[in-house]
């Protein structure tokens, strides 16, 4: 049978789907369409023995399309189409009362914790479906109806830095009808292994691009794969929509590090922001035991499971504890923000065509139909 791991450390026996990629790309019978996380291009190079912290985004792209994919995209596009969303519930829950702090909600390891642990506290998570999930979500309705194919004869393919992101794929809340929003998941590591087999050599390819319309990304997208980013991408959007005025250093660096526990204070126009950030399930607990206890008092906080976050994922290439490899990793992430032309998530063209031409206001009656979830109190058994 099949085993469902949620070890964030990847201690666990995974599922592996690579045969079944391989052979739906080998049948041609349905659309298969690909997207990969953006933890993903700053360690797959640790496989081919380039430096840690190498940036692969275009090789990435290039290798996709010599495996036989007919839709090359990034995960990074729903990062931030995320952003949008959960920026958006975290404006109205602060201007309507809402339950504060809001929780962000894409690492499942983590989500599967809280449901089983701090039941009391469901009502914090942010809604959203994290940003693998919206993708599929956006590939199986939106680009089908573009495309003019059936959602049935499309099958998605995502390439994730997380053992936990095989779990989530299974859950049952975010199914859209009786459909999987992601059909497969395979891990940094588990592409790794593909390209070996399939002879491609990752370190000479050239740099490719990723398919419009769900390609486009922007700088506040890539930082989600290290702890603080997802969090920090927020602010940069919120931040504009609550003072109406442009944000001209985007850079939030009492957001950034290492520390298993952050916690910091941005100042908005009328008033200040406070965030807490914790990565690793023991430090997340006693973030929300303080924050149980009435000790702790956050607008927003951040947890991933891993250490680093993403980075540190437990499906990356094996780092054996060296932390210096997930410090590289992480400098690569800001780097490649750094170099982006645009580094906010409202600032994607393309996810601002998404609202206009589909989805209609962000936070509003469809999105919350297509791109947010529930969350269930669970016991173990
Ligand atoms: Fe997966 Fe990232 Fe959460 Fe780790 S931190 S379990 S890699 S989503």
């Amino acid at each position: 049978g099949q085993c469902v791991a949620v070890c964030p450390t990847g201690a666990l026996s995974e599922i592996n789907n690579m045969h079944k990629v391989w052979a739906a790309l080998l049948k041609h019978e349905k659309h298969v369409v690909v997207q990969v996380a953006p933890a993903v291009r700053v360690a797959i190079g640790e496989m081919f023995d380039m430096e840690p912290g190498s940036i692969t985004t275009g090789q990435l792209a290039t290798a996709f399309r010599r495996m036989g994919f007919n839709g090359v995209f990034d995960t990074d596009w729903a990062a931030d189409l995320t952003i949008i969303e959960e920026a958006s519930e975290l404006i109205h829950r602060i201007e309507h009362g809402g339950k504060l702090p809001i929780l962000t909600s894409c690492c499942p390891a983590w989500v599967r914790f809280f449901e089983y642990q701090f039941p009391d506290l469901l009502d914090i998570p942010s809604t959203c479906k994290s940003p693998q999930i919206m993708m599929g979500t956006m590939i199986k309705t939106y680009y089908a109806e573009k495309m003019n194919i059936a959602p049935e004869d499309i099958l998605v393919v995502s390439v994730m830095p997380c053992i936990a992101k095989k779990a989530e794929v299974q859950r049952e809340e975010l199914r859209i009808g009786e459909m999987k929003d992601v059909d497969w998941v395979i891990t940094t590591r588990e592409l790794g292994y593909m390209l070996k087999e399939a002879g491609i050599d990752f370190r000479t390819l050239p740099e490719g691009e990723f398919d419009q319309i769900l390609g486009e990304s922007t700088g506040a997208s890539i930082i989600f794969g290290s702890t603080g980013g997802v969090i920090e991408a927020a602010v940069r959007t919120a931040y504009e929509w609550i003072t109406h005025e442009e944000l001209t250093d985007v850079n939030f660096r009492q957001l950034r590090g290492l520390e298993g526990i952050r916690s910091a204070e941005v100042p908005l126009k009328d008033m200040t922001l406070k965030i807490g950030i914790a990565h690793g399930l023991g430090n997340a607990r006693k973030m929300l035991e303080g924050i149980q206890r009435g000790e702790l008092d956050f607008h927003a906080i951040e947890i991933m499971a891993c250490p680093g976050g993403c980075i540190g994922g437990g499906g990356q290439p094996y780092h054996h504890g060296d932390f210096s490899i997930i410090r590289k990793r992480q400098e690569a992430i800001y780097r490649e923000d750094a170099g982006k032309p645009k580094r906010k998530s409202h600032e994607n063209e393309m996810v601002m065509k998404l609202y206009r031409e589909y989805l209609g206001d962000p936070y509003g009656e469809k999105a919350h139909e297509l791109l947010h979830t529930t969350y269930t109190a669970k016991e173990m058994i």
